[in-house]
């Protein structure tokens, strides 16, 4: 059986994805089965926070008022080196292509990963 590790969502310094056992495939939203193949039982993993910067998009108006302190910020898609792509915090001048690294901030009340770039 695989445990649940912690990550940001529960206030851990870390980003947890599932690897198939079965296809290698690896997938960041947490599902009971591999979506690739359908096999059970997928392992839950640390990644390592390097990646790069697939999409980026600057938020100029916020949302809601806990938001607001923090505008202009970036949200940034990232494709992590274990294989998944996800949405996080950035650096507001990151570029599409940019190698970054993981690190956690706190936005809005809560811990979020926050991607910087690797100098
Ligand atoms: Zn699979």
């Amino acid at each position: 059986m695989s445990g649940k590790l912690a990550d940001w969502t529960t206030g851990a310094e870390s980003i947890v994805y599932q690897s198939c056992a079965a296809c290698g495939a690896a997938q960041y939203f947490r599902r009971s089965f591999c979506a690739v193949c359908g096999a059970p039982d997928p392992q839950e993993k640390r990644a390592s926070g390097a990646g790069t910067v697939y999409a980026t998009s600057l938020v100029c108006r916020a949302a809601t008022p806990e938001t607001r302190a923090h505008v202009p910020y970036n949200i940034v898609l990232v494709d992590i080196a274990e294989g998944f792509r996800m949405m996080a915090h950035g650096e507001n001048d990151l570029a599409i292509g940019d190698k970054v690294n993981a690190r956690f901030a706190q936005f809005a009340g809560r811990l979020v990963p926050y991607f910087q770039k690797v100098k």
